[in-house]
């Protein structure tokens, strides 16, 4: 069911039997994605998986609105970014928790677009635990396997980086009037400071706010990465959804 679009007596309703229910939250940025795609391009993409996921399993997912406003403060040198800061983020994300807690919801998961938003979601899918609530958060690259990234990307960014091939090739796939391929360029591809961890602003490491190579990205391989990344979501919504025995210990 898609909250948003719901009634409160709906919503009453669809949470009456939360054990079976899992509350599906995604959350984008609106930020800096190169010169070839749009700000919006992560909320787009968390959105759209999140929303396939919703129409597969309409009687278990309840689809909260997208979380736009994300953790950027690292593209915040070009412009038209906006960012949260990390604390108020993270109020924002309890806050959903917390709310639709107190309707009767206790389990969550956080379909995540946004790499700057990463740490801060299983921050509050820790604290969610605590209060024993069931909470799982990762991006929709991590739904995708291993072997359809191999298959797919014919670059050297395996991993999903920043408007990269497997960025660029999915929103080609999902919004190709949005996406300017002519003004596509490759971009942040140095070796990676030597010094792990290093937090470091997109200014700091690329002159076009690109880390990878879009010029190689085409809308079917954003349909394969998008369709994986859907089933293993749908997968994560089946596992929460049913009766734990996954989090039981063996004996
Ligand atoms: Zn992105």
């Amino acid at each position: 069911m898609i909250l948003g679009r719901s009634s409160w007596p709906q919503a009453a309703e669809f949470l009456k039997d939360s054990d079976s229910k899992v509350v599906l939250i995604p959350t984008g940025s609106l930020e800096q994605h190169g010169p070839h795609l749009p700000l919006l391009t992560d909320s787009l993409i968390a959105e759209a998986v999140a929303g396939r996921v919703e129409a597969l399993r309409p009687d278990t997912v309840l689809l909260t609105p997208t979380l736009w406003l994300g953790a950027s403060e690292h593209h915040m040198a070009f412009s038209g970014t906006v960012t949260a800061t990390d604390s108020g983020y993270l109020a924002a994300l309890n806050s959903v928790f917390a709310s639709l807690n107190r309707h009767g919801a206790w389990k969550f998961l956080v379909l995540n677009g946004h790499g700057g938003n990463e740490a801060l979601n299983e921050l509050a899918a820790r604290e969610a635990s605590r209060q024993s609530w069931l909470a799982a958060a990762a991006g929709w690259y991590r739904f995708v396997p291993d072997s359809v990234w191999e298959a797919t990307l014919t670059g050297r960014d395996r991993m999903i980086r920043h408007a990269d091939e497997a960025e660029t090739s999915v929103m080609l796939h999902l919004h190709p009037d949005l996406v300017a391929m002519e003004k596509a360029v490759d971009d942040g591809l140095e070796i990676e400071p030597p010094v792990p961890g290093l937090a470091s602003g997109f200014h700091q490491r690329t002159t076009h706010g690109v880390l990878g190579r879009p010029t190689l990205a085409t809308a079917e391989k954003g349909a394969a990465l998008l369709e994986a990344a859907v089933q293993g979501a749908v997968a994560a919504v089946d596992a929460l959804s049913g009766p734990l025995g996954f989090l039981q210990p063996e004996d």
